[in-house]
């Protein structure tokens, strides 16, 4: 033994250890160091016959299938092979074992305890002419291999990873079976082929994929690139390549690495927000109302541009302000409460204050303001969306003091109106009275026919304006909802006889005749007995005052469902289509025939509908110039009317 020797490992050498100079192989018995050699490996190595029968097994064999060597001996290599894998095993196995340059080849074999683990063998036929069609065939087991292979591969699947390897003396980038699977294309259906492979990058992406390549190569460094590639279903994924430069220990580059993950669901995800944000922006910038974000210290994180024509501010101005220092302080603690109750619930709140323009003027505002929480529960920021509502409430209060002077002025009139009727009845009654006991000479004789004429006059036109002043009394009182109506059971045929009677004398007088005709048994209606007399007589003065000579008037009456169906038909002149739908209001007249308006005042037919509505029925007109005019009305038998106007 020399102190100054090789020492393998380095280490000082121990009191037995040998070195290279004292080793001879033939110190061992023949064979002796082959078996030693072959006892310490894990690897099995079997010696088999052309049949597959075991001739050797060495005595790894116990603790990688669980028997002992002469326990295998002279069994079938094939017994101890899965037989799921037996008849691929089989096939190929003669042209295996004369590759030169050959992977090992994988397998299921059965232990001796039954159960089954994959293995791994390299197999080659044994050149030496005393073993004769013998193959020597060494496994090991690959059972943790395989499961980090599984693990491996199944979390690039779930994290849509693949990869390539590109070896640079001479060699083509080779492409892993999860590099297939993140396009969906099998490795088996096709062998790669660069020109292939770089097609599928997107034609927009190419080129940067390209230089990347070739800077790389020039200058060797890791680089990252986003590419588009085509994927076995026509559609390009976004595909993130990380590539990294594997070197020697030399620091030579030898390949390159890619690492590429499909990020195909962010980038649409991406794309998606960005476009709603795009558009979100877009609304904010165009839309009138003023958008504003708040954070939860009641700063301005964000304004729309509408803030400039609404406030006087631009965007700029009002963003990382307090908002409150654009709302006048006696709206603050409104708008604090409104704060309150939109961190209650989701539901935007509604309110309405003043904001401070920037020129010193007040604007009204009406905002609905939105809390958004974060996932603690806690503001992450209010939404207000506020819009200038000056104008309509100038609009409103303007509205509710005409509406105020309005009521004022009816009042006034009403007021006006009831004095009149007292101040106007009172002496019209006397001249009504007393020219009345004139006419009638009850305290004698008036002396001279002129004078009696002249007192029938005076009667006349006492009646006349009393109608009148009654008629403008009633309007006004149906028109301030202040006309009341006393129900009785009204016997129609007689109310209708009665008033043909009143009109009778001024019919024939004007040549018309007068004709009326009523159901059997029509029943009585609830109405009022001197509202409904003024309908009848108002229409019937109509048809008359609008008939000529010659002319007639009819009145009929039936029932019709749950109510009663008026008609008032006259042969006059008519009244013109356009002029009807005006009609039936207060002081409208149709102006068909000057000289007969003149004679009224438009007030009979508003004064009929007004009634026949307060009652509940309903009133129309029909007419065809020149050919005549048919006023229908119904009552309701019960129930429908009105006791009083609304
Ligand atoms: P007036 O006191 O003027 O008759 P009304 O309200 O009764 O007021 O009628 C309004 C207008 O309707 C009349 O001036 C007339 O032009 C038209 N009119 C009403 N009834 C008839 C009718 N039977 N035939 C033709 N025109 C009519």
């Amino acid at each position: 033994m020399s102190d100054d020797g090789p020492r393998p490992g380095g280490g000082a050498p121990g009191p037995s250890a040998l070195v290279a100079q004292d080793f001879a192989a033939k110190d061992f018995a023949d064979g002796e160091l082959e078996r030693l050699l072959l006892a310490a490996q894990d690897d099995l190595t079997l010696l088999c016959a052309e049949d597959t029968t075991i001739l050797y097994a060495s005595p790894s064999s116990v603790g990688l299938l669980g028997y002992k060597p002469e326990e295998a001996i002279g069994r079938s290599f094939t017994e101890f092979i899965h037989p799921d894998d037996l008849a691929m095993l089989a096939a190929e196995w003669e042209r295996y074992l004369e590759l030169s340059d050959k992977d090992p080849v994988q397998f299921r074999a059965r232990r001796r305890d039954g159960s089954c683990g994959w293995y791994e063998a390299h197999a080659s036929r044994v050149d030496d002419p005393r073993l004769p069609g013998c193959s020597c065939i060494n496994m090991r087991e690959v059972e943790h291999l395989r499961l980090l292979h599984a693990r491996i591969a199944e979390a690039e699947a779930r994290a849509k990873i693949g990869s390539w390897r590109w070896i640079m003396k001479g060699g083509e980038p080779e492409w892993t079976a999860s590099m297939y699977r993140i396009l969906g294309y099998e490795p088996s259906d096709k062998p790669f082929d660069l020109e292939w492979a770089l097609n599928l990058t997107h034609p927009d992406d190419r080129d940067a994929f390209r230089d990347c390549l070739l800077d790389c190569l020039e200058n060797p460094k890791s680089f990252t690139v986003p590419t588009r590639k085509l994927a076995s279903d026509g559609e390009y994924r976004h595909i993130i390549q990380h590539c990294y430069v594997e070197r020697d220990l030399n620091g030579d580059v030898v390949a390159l690495i890619g690492i590429c993950q499909d990020v195909t669901a962010q980038a649409e995800a991406e794309a998606a927000l960005r476009k709603s944000e795009s558009e979100y922006r877009m609304l904010a910038d165009e839309a009138s109302d003023v958008i504003l974000r708040v954070n939860a210290s009641g700063c301005c994180t964000f304004a729309s541009p509408a803030c400039k024509s609404t406030l006087g501010y631009s965007p700029q101005e009002i963003t990382g302000k307090a908002i409150l220092r654009f709302v006048e302080p006696s709206d603050h603690a409104a708008l604090n409460y409104v704060y309150q109750n939109a961190l209650k619930g989701t539901e935007a709140q509604r309110v309405t204050f003043h904001g401070a323009h920037k020129y010193g003027h007040t604007v009204w505002l009406e905002a609905g303001v939105r809390a958004i929480m974060d996932e603690a529960g806690k503001l992450s920021e209010l939404i207000i969306v506020a819009r200038d509502i000056t104008e309509r409430r100038q609009y409103e209060e303007g509205l509710r003091h005409a509406r105020e002077r309005a009521e004022a002025a009816n009042l006034t009139k009403s007021k006006f109106l009831a004095n009149m009727s007292h101040e106007l009845r009172t002496p019209l009654n006397a001249v009504i009275g007393f020219s009345d006991i004139m006419r009638e000479e009850m305290f004698g004789p008036v002396g001279s026919d002129q004078y009696s004429e002249y007192v029938q006059l005076i009667h006349e036109s006492g009646q006349y304006l009393l109608e009148l002043i009654n008629d403008i009394l009633d309007m006004s009182k149906i028109e301030a909802g202040k006309y009341e109506l006393f129900l009785e059971d009204i016997d129609l045929s007689g109310m209708i006889e009665s008033c043909l009677r009143i009109v009778e004398t001024r019919a024939r007088t004007n040549g018309v005749t007068l004709e009326w005709s009523t159901e059997d048994g029509l029943p009585d209606v609830p109405a009022d007995e001197r509202a409904l007399k003024q309908i009848f007589l108002n229409l019937l003065s109509n048809a008359i005052k609008f008939s000529e000579d010659g002319g007639k008037v009819s009145v009929t009456a039936k029932t019709l469902g749950e109510s009663v169906f008026v008609r008032v038909n006259d042969t006059g002149c008519g009244i013109p289509a356009h002029a009807i739908p005006r009609l039936a209001k207060p002081f409208e007249q149709a102006m068909t025939n000057a000289s007969q308006a003149q004679t009224g005042t438009g007030l009979g037919l508003a004064l009929v509908k007004s009634f026949v509505e307060l009652h509940g029925g309903k009133f129309a007109i029909e007419s065809v110039e020149g050919e005549g005019t048919t006023v229908t009305f119904t009552l309701p038998l019960a129930g429908a009317f009105h006791k009083k106007s609304a």
